[in-house]
């Protein structure tokens, strides 16, 4: 477990949502098996009202299997789930107040977009007038109004996805579960949906469970993630507590690049041969030079490789074989200005302040 008595608390305000009291949903241990397999074991957490929450794993951790126990989907073996405070563990899928909006938007091919969105409405044989004013409201919502008319091959990739929103959200659910909904878009386009999004779900201030493998996305949207592994929950917190001090040698190398500081480096360094990590990007680097500013770390090393990214630039640094003890090599973000200062080959001074070091 994570141990940094010099870091301080990192605490951000969840998003205010509307007036329900209890968690949205909470799990209480709750598992599924497959034949040997532990899709989602003992897991317990609590969604809060307006919240954006993820699920953040890498491929087979679970994610999926915990949001269909969570939608009715799947049965669970044991445990129980409480939706809006009330026991939900035995109900049917429709009997949850609970929409899913899936990866591949899963629409009515036949149908038009205005059809679709408003298909839910049709069997509940709301009123057509009624029906025609919601549906115009989520074209709204979602800025396609004037497409109503279009099938769904008729639209990119991102309007389908809105669709696919607006269908989710036109009986105004008090949750809404996503399961990697932006995961066929390209970048930029992914990005712009990640925002619009963020700013529907904060205009609404529905609950949502967003489940996804990458990381950024997670940090970026979520108020609070859930950071899954083989079935079970690694961390759970704001994005920055996960991103700053992660709890688990798993969590610090699955959200974001770490450097690891261990054996005699780790001595060296800190008196202490306990395992550390320190992020790229915490990380100065000069010319070596012999005085270390107080409360500094630093160690000497040679430039391997340098990749241009863009807005930044990442090095490759192996350190000298005398600094850590054996080959190690250390990761170093630098933020790009006019120039690249560095080549590969040179020899560099790795600094970082002691207090971004999390201990393991
Ligand atoms: P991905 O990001 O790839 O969707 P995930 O984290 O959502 O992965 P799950 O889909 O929940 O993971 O799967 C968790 C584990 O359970 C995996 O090992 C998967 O193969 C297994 N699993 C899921 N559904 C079933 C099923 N119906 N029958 C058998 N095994 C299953």
């Amino acid at each position: 477990m994570m141990v940094n008595p010099t870091a301080p608390a990192v605490e951000e305000p969840v998003a205010a949502g509307p007036a329900v009291p209890g968690p949205a949903v909470e799990l209480i241990e709750v598992t599924r098996h497959f034949g040997e397999v532990k899709a989602v074991d003992a897991v317990s957490l609590s969604v809060q009202p307006g919240e954006f929450f993820a699920m953040l794993g890498p491929s087979g951790s679970g994610k999926t299997t915990c949001l269909r126990l969570i939608a009715g989907f799947e049965q669970l073996d044991s445990g129980r789930i409480q939706i809006a405070g009330a026991e939900a563990t035995a109900l049917p899928p429709y009997e949850r107040d609970v929409n899913t909006v899936f990866q591949d938007y899963a629409l009515f091919p036949h149908m038009t977009v205005g059809d679709n969105i408003g298909y839910s409405l049709m069997l509940k044989k709301v009123p057509k007038s009624e029906r025609l004013r919601r549906v115009a409201d989520m074209l709204d919502l979602v800025r396609l109004s004037g497409l109503e008319n279009r099938k769904p091959t008729q639209l990119s990739g991102g309007q389908r996805q809105r669709v696919a929103l607006a269908r989710a959200l036109i009986n105004q659910p008090k949750l809404l579960l996503l399961d990697e909904p932006l995961g066929a878009l390209d970048l930029n386009l992914r990005q712009q949906m990640q925002l619009e999004l963020k700013a529907i779900q904060r205009q609404l201030g529905i609950t949502f469970i967003f489940v996804t493998h990458d990381q950024e996305e997670a940090l970026t949207m979520s108020d609070r993630l859930a950071v899954f592994n083989q079935g079970k929950i690694e961390q759970m917190g704001h994005p920055r507590d996960v991103y700053e001090r992660p709890a688990t040698e798993f969590v610090a190398n699955f959200v974001g690049v770490s450097n690891w500081i261990s054996g005699q480096l780790a001595q060296t360094l800190t008196g202490t041969a306990q395992t550390w990590m320190v992020r790229p990007e915490k990380i100065q680097m000069t010319a070596p030079r012999l005085a270390v500013p107080e409360g500094m770390c630093s160690v000497l090393g040679q430039i391997d490789t340098i990749q241009y990214l863009g807005i930044s630039t990442r090095y490759d640094v192996g350190l000298r074989p005398g600094e850590a003890g054996q080959k190690e090599s250390f990761t170093v973000v630098q933020q790009n200005g006019q120039d690249l200062p560095w080549t590969t080959g040179e020899l560099v001074q790795l600094c970082w302040q002691r207090e971004h070091m999390v201990a393991f």
